[in-house]
């Protein structure tokens, strides 16, 4: 494993410019840290990518900022203020694959999940919630689709839903899991463009990114991990060879990045 990087810059993003701020965190799965003493600091109002090979943390490192997967240690805060109680300005994409899509439900109980928070689970969906859910399909080009099972879908059309329900909680801080991952062109088009009106909404996505063709295209700012951080900062900056090689291991030139996205999609389950 390399050291930290000299790109690493995450002091110069303070208040109000920082969205979520990691610091020192380290995560374990019995005996096997999955990640360790982890730090990052995701600007605002920008399109931030996470990158490393399979098995690197980057799921777990979303799970935990969530609270889904409990930490050892570390800090995180979003705008400045602990993470505890402004959960709600967060809004979460998981990975499609880990998703159980025989659950039996419907495209417009999936987004209405979204809003659970503002309704309670108790409170009933009115007019008013339906119809902001059908507007938030109608923004990744589903509206036609509500009434479907989410299982008879393609994986496509799941991770539009998906979201939608995200785009329904209205929030500031979008964590995305691999959203572009098993995706059709059209989709991949769809959802980035949701995205890009995001970030112009000054909210801040940051996402999971498993092909190494699209990060300059696509984002602002990259934090690539293997365990420890390697780099984080602006694309092109960060975004080298020596890091790549540093994040991923052994040759990788980036004109050969494609060819290494369709290695790792073979090998992700
Ligand atoms: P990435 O998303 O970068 O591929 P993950 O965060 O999914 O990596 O996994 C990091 C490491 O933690 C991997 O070695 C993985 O096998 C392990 N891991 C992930 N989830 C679990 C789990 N629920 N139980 C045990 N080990 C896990
Ligand atoms: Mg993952």
């Amino acid at each position: 494993m390399s050291s930290m990087s000299d790109n690493t810059n995450t002091s110069k993003i303070t208040p109000p410019n920082s969205a979520l701020e990691i610091q020192g965190l380290t995560v374990s799965y019995g005996d096997k840290t999955a990640i360790f003493s982890v730090d990052a600091n995701f600007p605002k109002a920008s399109m931030s990518a996470i990158i490393g090979p399979n098995g690197a943390g980057k799921s777990t490192l979303l799970k935990s900022v969530i609270g889904v997967q409990p930490k050892l240690s570390g800090q995180i805060n979003i705008f400045g203020n602990p993470i505890k109680n402004n959960l709600k300005k967060i809004a979460y994409v998981p990975q499609r694959v880990s998703v159980d899509w025989d659950f039996p439900t419907n495209v417009m109980d999936v987004v209405q999940m979204g809003l659970y928070r503002q309704v309670g689970l108790l409170g009933r969906m009115r007019g008013k919630q339906t119809s902001i859910a059908m507007e938030c399909l109608d923004r990744v080009g589903m509206a036609d689709l509500w009434q479907q099972q989410i299982g008879q879908l393609s994986g496509g059309q799941q991770q539009r839903v998906f979201l939608a329900r995200a785009l329904a909680q209205d929030a500031e801080i979008y964590l995305l899991d691999e959203p572009f991952s098993g995706v059709d062109a059209a989709t991949e088009r769809a959802i980035i463009d949701v995205l890009k009106s995001l970030k112009s909404k000054n909210k801040s996505v940051i996402a999971v990114h498993h092909d190494l063709a699209t990060v300059r295209d696509y984002f602002d700012y990259v934090l690539m991990i293997n365990i420890k951080n390697i780099a984080e900062g602006l694309i092109n900056e960060t975004f080298t060879n020596e890091n790549l090689q540093s994040t991923y291991g052994g040759k990788l030139e980036l004109a050969h990045a494609e060819e290494l996205s369709v290695s790792i999609d073979r090998t992700t389950t």
